[in-house]
Parts: structure tokens; sequence; C-alpha cells
């Protein structure tokens, strides 16, 4: 369990996806968890997060609400941003074969559902450096796979020899669900980069 966070406000990206499932888990944490849809849904927060789904969808829904420039804006601001799944393929800066250029806001190449057929959605018991004592059971739903992180990108876990949780300084990406689990770690870590308890 979290510590009481009630001033935290973290805005939930709530286009189209796994929503619901991380504004209950930032609400178990203490924090006043919020959807957001429209630009003015972005004001005063803490921090946002862009959940899993289909990342080809939430692009265009990002450019019919014209997101794009708050969102950047937001990054520019310095304030932490998480993607998940489908929302570390919006936030990477490259994508092998696949979708044009998004935010790009952190520098890895990712590669669209490129797990094999065969484990095309699994689950595997992962280690986070920063809580290395529990295995963190990692759900992994249609992922895509990091196949390349620039400088400056910390890998804070590993999957099958590829990292799959990365942070260049105000953005972090899993491209997993932690949202899907009861294993808080993953959420707490992020409030904690809000914090500037982590660096
Ligand atoms: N396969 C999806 C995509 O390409 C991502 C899946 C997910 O977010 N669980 O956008």
């Amino acid at each position: 369990m979290c510590d009481p966070r009630g001033a935290m406000k973290i805005a939930v990206l709530a286009l189209q996806g796994a929503f619901r499932e991380h504004i209950a888990m930032f609400r178990r944490c203490g924090c006043d968890a919020v959807e957001a849809r429209l630009p003015g849904d972005l004001a005063d927060i803490a921090g946002l997060v862009i959940p899993g789904g289909e990342s080809t969808t939430i692009a265009k829904l990002i450019d019919r609400y014209s997101l794009a420039e708050p969102l950047l804006d937001l990054a520019r601001g310095g304030v932490p941003i998480f993607g998940t799944c489908a929302g570390t393929i919006l936030l990477s800066r490259n994508r092998n074969g696949c979708g044009e250029a998004f935010l790009e806001l952190i520098d890895i190449t990712v590669t669209r559902n490129a797990y094999g057929r065969q484990i095309d959605s699994h689950e595997a018991d992962i280690t986070l450096t920063f809580s290395p004592e529990v295995p963190y059971n990692a759900l992994f739903i249609r992922a895509p796979v990091i196949d390349e992180t620039g400088d400056g990108v910390v890998v804070l876990a590993r999957h099958l020899d590829k990292p799959v949780f990365v942070r260049q300084r105000g953005i972090l990406a899993a491209t997993f669900h932690p949202e899907l689990t009861d294993d808080d770690r993953v959420h707490r870590y992020f409030l904690e980069m809000i914090e500037g308890k982590n660096r």
C-alpha cells in the first residue's frame, strides 16, 4: 500500500484502453486520479499516464481532440509521463517498420506486436532493479518489444534479454500492464519519480 498522497493529481489519458484500471491503482495509492479526454483536463496535474490499448486508435483520438501539443507542453514543462504498452509505442522516438512519428519523448526503438504468436500474450516474472527482492509478475498483452535504447535511458527491468521497463529523466515506459495486477510497485515508482525521490 502507498502513503496518502491526496493532493497529488494524476491524469490518465482516457481515450481508449485500460485507463480505468490505472485510475483504480492510483486511487489505491491515495492519489487524486482523474480521466483526461480534453486539453482542459490536463491542468494542474502532477503526472500523466498514457495507458495500453491500441496505439493507432489512441493516436487518432489524440489528433481528433487536439491533444498532441498539450501533451508535449506537459513534457516540456517537466511533468512526468508514464506510458504502458500502447502508451510506450506512442512515446517512443523510433518505431521499427510501423507507425508515423508521434510524441517521441523517449529515446527507444520499439517493434509493435513483436513477440511470436505463441507468447503473443503471456505473463512472466521479472526483476525490478529498484525492488529486486521480490519477483514482479508482469503481464504482456500483444506487447511491443524495445529493440534499442539510447544514451540516457535507464533500464529498470528486462525480459527475454530485452528491456521491458525504461526511464529517461521524466519519461517512464513499460511494455507490460502494471495496472492489471495487484502489485503496486510500478505505480509507486512513478509517484516517487514525481516526488523527486528517485533520479
Ligand atoms: N498491440 C497494441 C498496439 O500495437 C498494444 C497492446 C497493448 O497496449 N496491450 O498498439
